[in-house]
């Protein structure tokens, strides 16, 4: 089938056309419009020079901390800078937590220094540290047939390859109480990184009531497999870990948000956002420094070529999507009756690979009809021709975001932005995190895709 009438026929199965006119007018203008943003993106360094603002004069930004503190100012202003109207901050309560010295050595069968980091929301250990055999396991199965006497006061080492980030978040998030249920003293976690030199990869935990919470850390994957290594020849493996991490009272902090106002219909929103929150370590580059950049660049070059959208393009820049998703849940609390309004919420939090497709997520409000995803599905697709010659025209169903989550699971239409994560997970959550990681190439083309993308919902004829 030829192009235009592949595109007719998508228009005319979602039931909505592009903003007036015939289907082929609409059609020609968004080709039109998108070689303009295409055009601005690949020209600007815009985007480049702003990450690497973020990422040298504010550097790792947990919320909670004094530096998410400066990330915020620093947002307003790029903001501001990008052209947006109406910049302000969202005020959100946050929890604090704070990593302070933190230490762990081999002691049997011989002296190892071990890289270590331990994981956000960890309990500390009694000062001084602990000093205890450890256990390693391959899975949670593993650890529930072991006796409890083998495992009472020791530390549980989980142990696994990687096999992608969502089979081994759990025991990231769980891995304590899992331990502290058999009378473990703490738990270590092989981090979860596809590549490793030596750096070990933090994250949130989590503690289960009435679970006695145990100190958790992640060691390098290096680490993790010499213990492993010592473990298969039956060598006993002592440890002394010293973490004097802290939780104190939540804090005030903020989400920053900044719009293009609709010139036709702007209480209806088109929001683009990414996380401005990081862990403390590294420059939360690739997560999600680069995901605030994509949003905030989309638009700036809609503003840039001169185009004006007919609804509000709204980006917000969340706060602590690491370590409770309160910038999230605040958002959808502090916007809960304009939420109807809001005819997508795209987000972006896996780094800068290329994207290669958006994935719409689909929810009934409360109480509301359940959503026709099969028409909704065709309507973003009528996006297909502008997005395929950019290399990103897979359009599915899928995840969006945890930023925009809450708001999702209201009723607002989701977009994830499907990047290809062949390399996140080598750097995600560990001080490799840095600026230079960031392919300046790729940074602008994803810029153009997602400029794209959010222009074409924001001029859409219909709603998802
Ligand atoms: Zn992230």
């Amino acid at each position: 089938m030829a192009g235009p009438l592949k595109m007719i026929l998508a228009l005319s199965l979602a039931g909505g056309l592009l903003q007036a006119g015939a289907p082929e007018e609409a059609a020609a203008r968004l080709k039109a419009d998108a070689a303009l943003l295409t055009a601005e993106a690949s020209r600007s360094d815009h985007g480049y020079t702003t990450l690497a603002s973020l990422c040298d004069d504010v550097g790792p930004r947990l919320s909670g901390s004094p530096a998410y503190d400066r990330a915020v100012d620093w947002a307003l202003k790029a903001m501001t800078d990008a052209g947006l109207r109406n910049v302000h901050k969202e005020m959100v309560m946050v929890p604090r937590w704070e990593r302070r010295a933190e230490a762990a050595q081999v002691l049997l069968p011989a002296r190892h220094e071990l890289s270590l980091l331990g994981l956000g929301g960890s309990v500390p250990t009694p000062p001084g540290g602990l000093t205890a055999d450890v256990v390693v396991v391959g899975s949670a199965e593993e650890l529930a047939a072991m006796k409890d006497e083998d495992v009472k006061g020791r530390i549980v080492l989980f142990e696994m390859p990687f096999t992608g980030y969502g089979p081994m978040v759990r025991y990231r998030f769980s891995g304590p109480s899992m331990a502290a249920r058999k009378g473990a003293a703490a738990m270590l976690l092989r981090s979860i990184a596809s590549l490793s030199f030596d750096t070990p990869h933090t994250g949130v935990t989590h503690y289960d009531e009435g679970v006695p919470k145990i100190p958790a850390a992640c060691v390098s994957v290096e680490n993790a497999q010499m213990m492993r290594r010592m473990w298969a020849r039956h060598e006993r493996i002592q440890v002394h870990l010293e973490m004097n991490c802290e939780t104190l009272p939540d804090v005030p902090a903020a989400n920053v948000v900044g719009e293009l106002v609709g010139s036709g219909s702007p209480g209806e929103v088109v929001l683009v956002g990414g996380h401005l929150d990081s862990w403390d370590v590294g420059q939360g580059a690739q997560d999600d420094g680069v995901g605030c950049i994509l949003a905030l660049e989309s638009a700036y070059l809609i503003h840039r070529a001169g185009l004006k959208p007919r609804r509000t393009v709204r980006v917000v820049f969340f706060a602590n999507e690491e370590n409770g998703n309160r910038g999230g849940e605040g958002y959808r609390d502090q916007h809960r009756a304009e939420l109807p309004g809001h005819v997508a919420a795209f987000e972006t939090d896996s780094g800068n690979g290329l994207a290669q497709g958006f994935t719409l997520e689909l929810h009934a409000p409360a109480g509301g009809p359940e959503p026709d995803k099969a028409r909704s599905l065709a309507l973003l697709r009528t996006l297909g021709p502008v997005l395929e010659p950019l290399g990103a025209g897979r359009l599915d169903l899928g995840h969006s975001g945890v930023d925009v989550e809450p708001s999702v699971l209201a009723g607002v239409p989701g977009v994830g932005v499907r990047h290809d994560v062949t390399h996140y997970w080598e750097v995600h959550h560990s001080r490799a995190d840095t600026f230079d990681k960031v392919n300046a190439a790729d940074l602008k083309r994803n810029a153009a895709i997602l400029a794209v993308a959010v222009w074409g919902v924001a001029e859409l004829d219909g709603r998802f």
